[in-house]
């Protein structure tokens, strides 16, 4: 294979959305794989539309997200003269035309073939203008449009696309379609075809949406005289009612920021998006970032569109479940020391950052996130359901209050009676703080669930959570009695 030189050419018109991170993430692992090149390039010659904040924001999603690039970004504001320069070379080698029909006529003739029930593609009035009917249109300013020459013949474009197979589209299905404005602006068509055989790009990855311009792009790099790429057109996501997800159909839930925002692990949602259109022949769902370089291939890319299986409105699942799934499972896998580093800046945030959980209590912070993180889906946990093994002011889940707590009511005395117990222990490892408990369930004539999760419910405001024995300890004693002492004022409430 010749060297791999991929793009990702975002419009800077909003946020980095889910489906421009994949597409990012596809050329990002091919590129890795065949130890190519990424190229970033800005795509704002939309001026009205692009604005500095989005790039930024997109810039800092795919930073957030891990993806790299190799060159850029290059800004298509910058290579304008390349543009008009190709829309003249153009011109000149016959293959494009300066059109002068104006927007009335070119409206009558429209509305005239629509009435007529023919075709209403540009017909070809100024595509055989003579050089003396030019010059004379010109000399009186008569404004013009560039059109690209579509060969007349009865042939076809053909592309071989890595996913979807060959391609083609009839010369004559083809209008004579712009290039170049009426304000001598280039369109983005052409400036997409120019950028991308300056920077060289072996392969284009990208979505299926953009398969109405391919054909008119193949025409453009022939007559260019380049070489063309290889084309891969990845399926597109779309929402259960078989919609195309989109910022304005489902708000930030698209947006790469909403999942930085809610807790995820970059490479979780990696994970999700590659399989959004790809997948192993035996659909393996978790990768390391080796691994799923290694076992990418536009081969594999889906031809049919995926789901983003996201119900509005089920407060359980804040987006596709799967998603939350996956960042379950990297959260509890990964590295402890990584995680570390990760809910050292949610706690930040929140207020209940400890320094000397860098320090002296390091190896308690560490084995404390690891003995919780086994019932968690995102970051945000640790804050706020494991609030309280880091903090005293938390919240008791009312679920926890109601059903551990209040349906007990002799909870209320035996709490308190318990600390005593607990305070009396010289040692208060897993082991004694089990052994008192046990026993003092026994003399209750109670099962051991009843102190236990009533001391859940006071010690860390869970209904569920790892071995309360082990709680205890971790907590340690201090804290473990002053809440237990405390249990009787939820009683009153
Ligand atoms: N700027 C285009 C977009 O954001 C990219 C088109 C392409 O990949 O060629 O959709």
């Amino acid at each position: 294979m010749k060297e791999v030189r991929v793009r990702f050419p975002p419009s800077p018109t909003g946020y980095l959305h889910i489906g421009g991170a994949r597409t990012a993430l596809y050329n990002w692992l091919f590129a890795k794989k065949h130890g190519g090149k990424l190229v970033l390039r800005i795509e704002d010659t939309d001026a009205e539309r692009s604005t500095q904040e989005s790039i930024e924001g997109i810039l800092d999603s795919l930073k957030w997200l891990g993806l790299d690039w190799d060159e850029g970004p290059y800004f298509q504001t910058d290579f304008a003269e390349d543009h008009i320069k190709a829309a003249n070379r153009l011109i000149e080698t016959g293959h494009a035309y300066k059109c002068f029909c104006t927007k009335e006529e070119l409206d009558a003739k429209r509305e005239a073939a629509l009435a007529a029930k023919k075709d209403i593609k540009y017909d070809g009035t100024c595509r055989n203008l003579t050089p003396e009917q030019i010059a004379e249109k010109e000399s009186q300013n008569i404004p013009y449009v560039v059109r690209f020459k579509t060969p007349k013949k009865d042939g076809v474009v053909i592309y071989d696309d890595k996913v979807l197979g060959k391609i083609s589209r009839a010369y004559k299905d083809i209008e004579d379609f712009v290039i170049v404005r009426s304000n001598g602006k280039p369109l983005y068509l052409l400036c997409n075809v120019v950028d991308d055989i300056r920077d060289r790009i072996s392969h284009i990855i990208r979505g299926q949406d953009h398969m109405s311009n391919t054909t008119r792009q193949v025409l453009l790099y022939q007559a260019l005289g380049a070489e063309v790429p290889i084309f891969a057109h990845m399926p597109l996501t779309l929402d259960l009612k078989k919609a195309k997800i989109s910022k304005r159909s489902h708000g930030e839930i698209v947006a790469v920021h909403f999942y930085r925002n809610h807790g995820f692990l970059p490479w979780a949602l990696c994970n999700f998006l590659v399989q959004l259109g790809w997948s192993t022949s035996d659909n393996r769902e978790f990768f390391s970032n080796e691994e799923l370089i290694q076992a990418f291939s536009l081969e594999r890319i889906n031809k049919a569109n995926s789901i983003f299986n996201y119900r509005k409105g089920d407060p359980k699942f804040f987006t596709d479940p799967k998603a939350i799934n996956m960042n379950g499972h990297y959260l509890r896998t990964m590295p402890i020391e990584e995680i570390g580093e990760l809910v050292k800046k949610e706690f930040i945030e929140e207020g209940i950052w400890d320094d000397a959980y860098d320090h002296d209590r390091k190896e308690w912070y560490l084995k404390t996130l690891d003995m919780i993180r086994d019932r968690f889906f995102t970051l945000k946990d640790f804050a706020s359901q494991g609030r309280a093994f880091f903090a005293d002011d938390f919240d008791i889940d009312p679920k926890a209050l109601k059903k551990n707590l209040r349906k007990h009511p002799d909870l209320k005395e035996w709490l308190p009676q318990l600390a005593d117990r607990f305070e009396a222990l010289a040692d208060f490892t897993k082991d004694e703080a089990e052994r008192v408990a046990r026993e003092f369930a026994e003399e209750m004539n109670v099962k051991p669930g009843i102190p236990i999760n009533g001391s859940r419910a006071v010690i860390t405001g869970q209904i569920k959570g790892p071995s309360m024995f082990e709680v205890f300890e971790i907590i340690g004693k201090e804290r473990v009695v002053a809440r237990l002492r405390d249990a009787p004022k939820y009683f009153n409430e």
